[in-house]
């Protein structure tokens, strides 16, 4: 199937790399095509060629199929023109579907506009308490298509995979015979010319699932709800409202702080007492991933062990440490107002709240809406730290800090017994740091040395 053959892979970041690996361990001939000018091969290969810069002219000529990473647009007219042509042309994913070893367990996936990288890791650890030969990957960590980088390696009994729009668009056979749609709401404009184009990429999670397959859908969000009409298998529903009726939906789950229940399979019921969990937010993902989880055979002990015992990904509402009785918490990852307000709702009160960075432009207001009654001081810094203040003022305390090392020390001598210290920017850090990442980084050394 792959033995010298040549293939076209479009785009060399983590999915296209890992798909020229994949191409060339099987014996094809890799054409890379990348339009950065300046764009390196990540390893030396006898059968690898790369072309960095504009994609030739009829670049499809010749070859078997083209991988489309997920970061170059399906609807680019050069890929437009070669598939009019007649070319095979699809992503990363659908080529490591395709590549899976026989007797390879089934693909559980997970998208939605927030939540992925949670619900999959979190989908992971549940799976992994019964079948610890599972694989976890996809946009979140290791590409799908270096799943089996070892050709030894045996199959796995399940794999867990996080799935952007952008993945999705690219996947034509692939089946996710477990499909969780967290959330919907209008984002990657830039890329789609609607927000029903970008609906329609994420309900292609739907598509092609196995006859013995199942959806989990968030029945509170009417989008999602109805997008999963699209789905020609049983579809699952969760909710944080105990009042929704279960008409549609062949089961589902019900939320609130500290539990959920299960309306299937022997409605159980699912304790929830970890901190990497808390916010409502974490009830919906802790749902979706029981629910894909008990579906998949998985059996309730393990689920509630794995709840228990998921220790959360980094900068997301990530507790770092206790000091005096003041918990410090790492959400790095709020780049916008939206996921800053996720975060501040995860607390009753109590907190001191460090914000600002380089602003995205959307208002400010929302977040000064649930800060009232819960946070006790904001602490400002990096370019938009004016703009938050103006939005804060006359509801609590504002000290500009201007760096995050000023807001840590600030925040230390102003809080007391039982105070949170969060981390939340609502912006980008691309002002003061290299990326989020590097500012949670900083953040967590920061409160270590206090
Ligand atoms: P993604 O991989 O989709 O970007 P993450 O799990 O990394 O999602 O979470 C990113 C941010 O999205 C979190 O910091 C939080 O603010 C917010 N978030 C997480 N889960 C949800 C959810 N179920 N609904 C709404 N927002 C969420």
């Amino acid at each position: 199937m792959f033995h010298g053959k040549t293939f076209v892979v479009i785009g060399l970041g983590k999915s296209g790399v890992g798909a020229a690996k994949l191409l060339l361990n099987r014996g094809a001939r890799v054409l890379a095509l990348d339009e950065k000018a300046d764009a390196k091969a990540p390893f030396e290969h006898p059968n690898l060629t790369l072309r960095a810069g504009p994609l030739p002219a009829r670049f499809w000529e010749g070859a078997e199929a083209v991988v489309v990473s997920p970061g170059v647009p399906l609807s680019k007219s050069e890929i437009q023109a070669a598939k009019a042509a007649g070319a095979q042309v699809y992503g990363e994913i659908e080529l490591a579907w395709r590549c899976l070893p026989k007797g390879a367990g089934p693909v559980l996936g997970v998208t939605g506009t927030n939540g992925k990288s949670t619900t999959t890791a979190l989908l992971g650890e549940l799976v992994k308490q019964h079948a610890p030969n599972t694989f976890v990957g996809g946009n979140l960590g290791t590409a799908l298509t270096l799943a089996y980088e070892d050709p030894q390696r045996a199959p796995y009994d399940f794999h867990v995979v996080e799935l952007s729009s952008f993945q999705l668009e690219g996947m034509v056979q692939a089946q996710v015979k477990g499909a969780a749609l967290l959330n919907l709401q209008p984002d990657h404009l830039d890329r789609y010319a609607t927000p029903e184009d970008y609906g329609k990429a994420k309900a292609r999670i739907f598509a092609e699932q196995p006859k013995d397959g199942f959806a989990v859908v968030n029945g509170d969000d009417p989008n999602v709800v109805a997008l999963s009409r699209e789905a020609h298998v049983p579809v699952y529903a969760f909710t944080l409202d105990a009042q929704r009726t279960s008409a549609g939906f062949k089961g589902m789950a019900v939320g609130g702080p500290a539990k959920f229940l299960l309306m299937f399979a022997g409605n159980d019921v699912f304790k929830l007492r970890n901190r990497a969990l808390r916010g409502t937010h974490n009830v919906q993902n802790a749902m979706a991933a029981a629910m894909l989880a008990r579906l998949a055979g998985i059996p309730s002990e393990a689920i509630q062990k794995g709840l228990d015992v998921f220790p959360g990904l980094p900068h997301r509402l990530e507790s770092i440490r206790e000091v005096n009785g003041v918990e410090y918490v790492n959400d790095s990852k709020a780049t916008n107002v939206d996921s800053a307000l996720v975060a501040l709702k995860a607390f009753p009160g109590n907190v001191w709240l460090i914000a600002g960075g380089k602003g995205k432009g959307a208002p400010y207001a929302p977040l000064v809406e649930a800060a009232r009654g819960v946070v006790k001081g904001v602490l400002t810094l990096g370019q938009d730290a004016p703009a938050i203040a103006e939005a804060f003022t006359g509801v609590c305390p504002v000290h500009a800090c201007q760096t995050l090392e000023a807001a840590v020390s600030k925040a230390h001598g102003l809080a007391t017994k039982g105070d949170v210290v969060l981390l939340s920017p609502a912006c980008a850090s691309y002002d003061q740091f290299r990326h989020f990442e590097h500012r949670g980084d900083t953040f967590k050394t920061l409160v270590r040395q206090l």
